[in-house]
């Protein structure tokens, strides 16, 4: 599947200087997102998981179907301000600014195997975020899957411990 031909590139979107990589009209064809959903979620279930935990929000684009498909849980990790409930919180680094992610306390077990999916991986700040939360609540992170990884922006040292998958790479 040319996965990139669904792939829109907008130049200097929202800021200048980023190119930013627009996954509608990959979602707005069928049978090029449900592959894509397919390839991840193949990798997923290799690592026999517990939760799938995504943020806000394609985060949710691509971690629900994989979730529901494997009849796995899925955990929102969203913006401060959004979970009605007691969350813990972390703060990060954006290609394009900075903000501070929560998820709900109870959401995770200690041991339960977490993997986290995003629908893009950039300076890897938000994936870092999100795995600190995921372990200050005890969840182990078996892996991260990515519908797309900009392998021109240095992100991997930042998560050199972890397993990663991505689909489509731009380099
Ligand atoms: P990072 O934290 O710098 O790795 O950026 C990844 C996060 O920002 C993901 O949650 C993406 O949804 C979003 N993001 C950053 N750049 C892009 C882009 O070019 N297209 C779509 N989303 C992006």
């Amino acid at each position: 599947m040319d996965y990139k031909a669904h792939i829109k590139i907008i130049d200097n979107y929202p800021k200048e200087g980023i190119q930013f990589k627009d996954i509608t009209p990959l979602l707005q064809n069928g049978p090029a997102y449900k592959k894509a959903i397919d390839e991840m979620t193949e990798y997923v279930k290799s690592k026999d998981v517990d939760i799938v935990v995504g943020p806000e929000a394609r985060g949710f684009v691509v971690g629900c179907p994989i979730a529901y498909s494997l009849e796995k849980s899925f955990v929102p990790v969203r913006k401060t301000g959004k979970l009605p409930r007691e969350v813990v919180t972390e703060d990060y680094g954006l290609e394009y600014g900075k903000d501070t992610l929560a998820i709900h306390a109870d959401s995770i077990k200690e041991g339960d195997r977490v993997i986290i999916t995003d629908d893009l991986l950039a300076t890897g700040g938000t994936i870092e975020a999100t795995i600190k939360l995921v372990e200050k609540l005890g969840g182990v992170v078996v892996g991260c899957a990515f519908l797309i990884e900009l392998q021109y922006i240095d992100s991997r040292a930042k998560i050199k411990d972890y397993d990663v998958f991505s689909l489509i790479r731009y380099s």
